[in-house]
């Protein structure tokens, strides 16, 4: 049986990071279908799991990798823009991050230095700010 699978399995695309996103989205389709009944979240559910299966079963995996890259990429967006890389998460331990009120340019300021006037490195521009 598992050598059968395994022949099955041969030459197909198999689980990468957007299958288990899609997996996970499944999953809760499928509870939130459990508590409101909605066929909407059945008929979600449904066509996550048909996507996910043509997606593992797939033999072309140029497609399938692009799929993945362009989630991987838009899931670095929104975490970057949500600031929650965990770059960041460990920036913002250390140091706040000012915008320049005249040029809006991101200045990064350690922590714990108390009020300091701040020069802004693109335009000059100076103001007083907490670290
Ligand atoms: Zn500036």
């Amino acid at each position: 049986m598992k050598e059968r699978f395994n022949r099955f399995m041969r030459g197909r695309y198999g689980a990468d990071e957007l299958s288990r996103f899609i997996l996970v989205l499944f999953i809760v389709c499928i509870i939130a279908n459990a508590f409101t009944r909605s066929n909407l979240f059945y008929a979600v559910s449904l066509g996550l799991l048909v996507v996910s299966y043509y997606r593992m079963f797939s033999r072309n995996h140029a497609a399938r990798w692009a799929e993945n890259q362009k989630y991987l990429s838009m899931k670095g967006r929104l975490l970057s823009k949500l600031g929650l890389t965990a770059r960041q998460r460990e920036q913002r331990k250390n140091y706040h991050i000012y915008h320049c009120p005249s040029c809006r340019q991101k200045i990064r300021i350690p922590r714990g230095k108390g009020r300091i006037c701040i020069t802004c490195p693109k335009c000059g521009h100076e103001f007083t700010k907490k670290s």
